[in-house]
C-alpha cells in the first residue's frame, strides 16, 4: 500500500514541524543534510534550512553533470542508482540523510554509502515515515534512524 505525504508537504506548519522534530533528534550531530531524491527534497531542505546546515541533493541515475559518487540498490522494478557530486561532501562534514519515508531501506542505505564513498561521516538516517512492517531499519544499522511517525 503507497502511503501519500502529499497532504503533509503541502502543509506550511506541518511540514516544518516534521522537519524541525528531525533536526531536533540529531541536534548537533550533523554539519549536513543528503536530501534523497525527490521527495526528500522538500523535507531535506527544510531541515537544512532549520538547523542552518549545507544543503546536498543525491540524485537519481544521470541526472547530475560533473564527476559522481554512485551507489546502486534494488528497487521496485529491479536496479537503480543514486549519485551525490564528488566535490559536494568533504570528510569534514558529519551528514544526516533525510528521505519522506523508509520502506525496504534500499534508498536510504544507498545514500548512506554515498557519505562513505565520499569520506564523510555518517551521522544518521530520518524519514517523516517508516513503514515497520518492511524492516528497513535493520538494513541501516548501526547508524541512528530517526522516524517521526511510524505504521
Ligand atoms: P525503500 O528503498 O524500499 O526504503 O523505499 C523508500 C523510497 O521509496 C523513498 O524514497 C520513498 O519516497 C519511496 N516510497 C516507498 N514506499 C513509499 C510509500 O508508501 N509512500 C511514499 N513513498 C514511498
Amino acid at each position: 500500500m503507497f502511503r501519500d505525504l502529499s497532504g503533509t508537504m503541502s502543509d506550511p506548519f506541518l511540514l516544518r514541524s516534521v522537519a524541525t522534530h528531525i533536526a531536533l533528534a540529531f541536534e548537533g550531530k550533523f554539519s549536513a543534510v543528503l536530501a534523497v531524491d525527490a521527495r526528500g527534497f522538500i523535507l531535506g531542505t527544510m531541515v537544512s534550512q532549520i538547523s542552518s546546515c549545507r544543503l546536498v541533493l543525491a540524485r537519481k541515475l544521470g541526472k547530475l553533470p560533473g564527476a559522481v559518487h554512485r551507489a546502486t540498490y534494488e528497487f521496485e522494478y529491479g536496479a537503480t542508482a543514486l549519485e551525490v557530486q564528488r566535490d559536494a561532501l568533504s570528510a569534514e562534514q558529519s551528514v544526516l540523510v533525510v528521505d519522506d519515508v523508509l520502506a525496504t531501506g534500499g534508498t536510504l542505505a544507498a545514500a548512506g554509502a554515498l557519505v562513505s564513498r565520499a569520506g564523510a561521516k555518517l551521522s544518521g538516517f530520518a524519514t517523516a515515515l517508516e513503514l515497520t512492517e518492511l524492516g528497513g531499519r535493520r538494513t541501516l544499522a548501526p547508524y541512528p534512524v530517526f522516524s517521526l511517525l511510524t505504521t
